[in-house]
């Protein structure tokens, strides 16, 4: 196992009725923006939880958080919070409005001309307001991480900083029964790839992160297609939403090779494309499988073994077995493994390569060995 610091600053309150944890988190004195998306907080009733919390703070609101949230609407917000003072943001919603707070954060503090430079130039956050979020959508584990992606006409960058882990993040699996079956798979296929992307490189004895992370696969597989078919069961909300937060929040991912070319090559899908986050990691997952199967060999093996229990056969079958369970289950999950199953043809990867070749995504994967022609390869691959 490498070296490795692991540290988490996100106080959790898990289930149901947990929202009333808000004021012990936030101070009275403090004036609050909260933030949220398109409007489904005020049909699931979560807006109205919001409102009754804050009757005793000095409070607004700034709405229309859009999903991979954009660089013009943050700068809004932005606008507002130094004009009027803010000192505390509270995102409500899911990892769109949670990222897009966590930039706004940052650019509220941001000493250099343009905020983009935190995305482009990945300058250095120095200082941050403090954030708290109460997430409605079990995915992207943004709610006790320091990542944040952000979008700016075709471009989708990221940027990574502890002084934007939120202070403490509300999981209240009750705010997750009105997700449409697209966005609740979207959750678990999303929360999935994070997990194989910190789990599926190449072996360092780091048996209590793959441990941990294979019971966080075999739990998805498991509980995934259940959400589709019984959307109202809470156990079933519950277990996925736990998942999905330990998939991203520095546990399973400490003190191990971490691969990242599935996200990589995925927001370029996004970015020009508007394919959402999941469905641009379903389709690339399976194609990097197969052109990184060599390096990939040994962990692939025990995937196969340990979360699909194929144990029978030579290594290239076994390999190929278990990249076929693994389209198997987002085929069941429906979402695209393939870039046609997107409506995207062959023309779309010279687009997507020089994007990524403008966002220097040039060194991709676990041994930075994923270049411009194994991208190519791979979006080929996932045709
Ligand atoms: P999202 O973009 O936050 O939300 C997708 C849609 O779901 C929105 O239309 C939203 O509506 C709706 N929604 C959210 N909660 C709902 C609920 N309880 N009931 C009904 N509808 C609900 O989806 P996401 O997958 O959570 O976030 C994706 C973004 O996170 C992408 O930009 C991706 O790149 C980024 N990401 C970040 C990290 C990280 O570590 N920070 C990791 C992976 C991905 P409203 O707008 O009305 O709320």
């Amino acid at each position: 196992m490498d070296n490795f610091t692991f540290f988490n600053n996100t106080r959790i309150h898990f289930g149901e009725g947990q929202i009333s944890k808000v004021t012990s988190e936030i101070p009275k004195d403090k004036k609050v923006l909260v933030l949220y998306g398109g409007g489904s907080i005020k049909k699931n009733g979560v807006y109205d939880q919001v409102k009754a919390v804050l009757a005793d703070y000095n409070w607004s609101e700034f709405s229309g958080i859009e999903p991979n949230p954009k660089y013009e609407t943050l700068l809004k917000a932005v606008a507002i919070i130094k004009a009027e003072n803010f000192d505390y943001l509270l995102a409500v919603g899911g990892g769109s409005v949670v990222d897009g707070t966590k930039f706004i954060a940052a650019a509220c503090r941001f000493e250099g001309p343009e905020p983009w430079d935190i995305l482009e130039a990945q300058a250095v956050v120095n200082s941050a307001l403090t954030l708290g979020c109460i997430l409605t959508l079990p995915a992207t584990g943004s709610e006790s991480n320091g990542n944040a992606v952000i979008t700016r006409e075709h471009n989708k960058l990221a940027f990574n900083s502890p002084l934007v882990c939120p202070a403490f993040a509300i999981l209240d699996p009750t705010t997750t029964l009105s997700l449409s079956p697209r966005q609740s798979a979207n959750g678990v296929v999303g929360a999935f790839v994070h997990v194989m992307e910190q789990y599926l490189t190449y072996p360092v004895n780091a048996k209590v992160q793959d441990r941990f992370a294979e019971a966080l696969l075999l739990n998805l597989i498991e509980e995934g297609p259940k959400v589709l078919k019984t959307p109202d069961d809470l156990a079933v909300r519950s277990n996925i939403m736990w998942s999905a937060t330990q998939a991203l929040n520095g546990l399973i991912g400490a003190g191990v090779p971490q691969d990242w070319t599935s996200h990589g090559i995925g927001h370029e899908l996004t970015g020009h494309y508007g394919i959402d986050h999941a469905r641009s990691l379903s389709i690339i997952l399976p194609a990097v499988m197969k052109i990184c199967r060599i390096e990939k060999e040994e962990k692939l093996l025990q995937y196969g073994e340990r979360v699909f229990a194929i144990t029978e056969g030579a290594i290239d079958q076994r390999i190929d077995q278990a990249i076929a369970q693994t389209i198997n289950f987002f085929t069941i999950m429906n979402v695209p493994t393939t870039l046609n199953h997107a409506g995207l043809e062959r023309a779309s990867i010279e687009v997507l390569l020089n994007s990524l070749k403008k966002h220097g995504m040039v060194a991709l994967g676990e041994s930075r060995n994923n270049d411009l022609s194994r991208s190519r390869k791979i979006l080929e691959a996932a045709l």
